[in-house]
């Protein structure tokens, strides 16, 4: 048999790190990159919580630094999107492109898109070319996108005041005055980071009361009464400032339609996270909100698929595979808890083993 192929789609911390690993390990790999190549951190300054750049770096020369790494050791990267796969038999098919982008698509929202609201276009698009492939193994690590909020002046200040990550940021805004936008738990666990270093914390949520878990709420609204106050049924409508740098939030009290505007020195968007793998198309066990269900995903749908592989001492094997039998994925396509470039770049190396022991023993 000839060297075994391993394909891994995506070119964030996971999936460079994983080419890093099975590249180096004499493996023949390919890394479609997509046309957007690099990942979230490509979306960032200052990266300060990597692990050795201990005076931080930049995310965008983070990102060059790692696929300069994986080509180093002989990666083939390519910098097309896979559009389609077939997993229904070995060796496996994918189907890479480019787009040709002829409209915009902001993804917005479910509670915030309304089809007449702006800021929300349909998608035009072409493929320019299709071509198709085969591998014996795939790793996932198309990585995923918080949803953002869809308003005037978000996008020209992320970065400037705008996040959408409080883990990452909150230490930037120390003694100032921020606002969180959501109710679920992601919303809470950014205000409990945002309260170590802010002066003062608004949760602005849509509706009269969070859906959080009961202890979250605890947590943010009772633990922390002096520091953290609610906006109970207001949206935000719009983010000022002065040309570099967030000011102020316009936000419309949902009942009324009254709207006021408000000093902001910050704005954490966190209404959630959309995982990309539309187009897996149901080839790989999905959960609920569209994330890829590995045998290690701290989930009932990860547990359940766990129990049919431990082995006979009742260990786990190849952790990171997922319902299909040498499809394996790591990252935040996987990790809707941690997602951080370390845990990503961490689960892509897991995978990357797993794939590689795999491999070996398939042979
Ligand atoms: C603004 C911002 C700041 C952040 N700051 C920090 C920080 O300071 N520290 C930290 O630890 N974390 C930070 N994070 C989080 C961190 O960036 C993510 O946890 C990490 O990038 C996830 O890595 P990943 O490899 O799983 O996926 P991603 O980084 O999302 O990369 C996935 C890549 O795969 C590509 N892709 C998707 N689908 C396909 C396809 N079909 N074909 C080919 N390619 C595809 C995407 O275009 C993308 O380039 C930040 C995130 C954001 C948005």
């Amino acid at each position: 048999m000839g060297q075994r192929r391993l394909a891994i789609i995506g070119s964030g911390p996971a999936g460079y790190s994983a080419a890093v690993y099975a590249a180096r390990a004499q493996i023949e790999t390919t890394l479609f990159a997509g046309q957007q190549a690099g990942g979230q951190l490509m979306l960032t300054t200052e990266v300060e919580n990597y692990p050795g750049f201990g005076q931080g770096i930049m995310g965008p020369q983070l990102m060059a630094e790692m696929r300069a790494q994986a080509e180093r050791f002989g990666a083939t990267l390519i910098d097309h999107d896979v559009l389609r796969v077939d997993f229904s038999k070995q060796p496996f098919k994918l189907f890479a492109g480019h787009h040709i982008h002829q409209g915009s698509e902001e993804h917005v929202h479910p509670e915030h898109a309304g089809h007449d609201e702006p800021g929300h276009h349909a998608q035009l698009e072409e493929i320019a070319h299709e071509d198709s492939d085969e591998f014996d193994a795939v790793i996932l690590a198309t990585g995923a996108h918080s949803i953002p909020l869809g308003v005037a002046g978000e996008a020209e200040y992320t970065g400037r005041g705008v996040s959408y990550c409080a883990v990452c940021d909150a230490a930037f805004f120390r003694d100032k005055q921020v606002y969180v936008v959501g109710g679920g738990d992601a919303a809470m666990e950014d205000t409990l980071a945002l309260i170590k270093f802010a002066k003062q914390v608004t949760v602005i949520h849509r509706r009269d009361s969070f859906r959080a878990s009961k202890i979250m709420q605890q947590r943010v609204l009772e633990d922390n009464k002096d520091k953290v106050k609610t906006w109970w049924n207001a949206e935000v409508k719009e983010i000022k400032g002065n040309g570099s740098i967030i000011e102020s939030i316009v936000v419309a009290d949902t009942i009324s339609g009254d709207q006021q505007e408000v000093p902001a020195e910050g704005l954490f968007v966190a209404i959630g996270h959309k995982p990309a793998t539309d187009f897996l198309d149901g080839q790989v066990q999905l959960d609920e909100k569209g994330y890829v269900v590995a045998r290690m995903s701290p989930s009932a749908s990860g547990l359940a698929l766990a129990q049919d592989h431990l082995d006979e001492r009742g260990l786990l094997t190849f952790p990171t595979m997922t319902s299909v039998t040498g499809v394996f994925a790591g990252g935040d396509n996987v990790d809707f808890r941690y997602r951080q470039a370390v845990t990503a770049a961490g689960m892509g190396v897991m995978a990357a083993l797993d794939a590689s022991w795999w491999l070996e023993q398939d042979k």
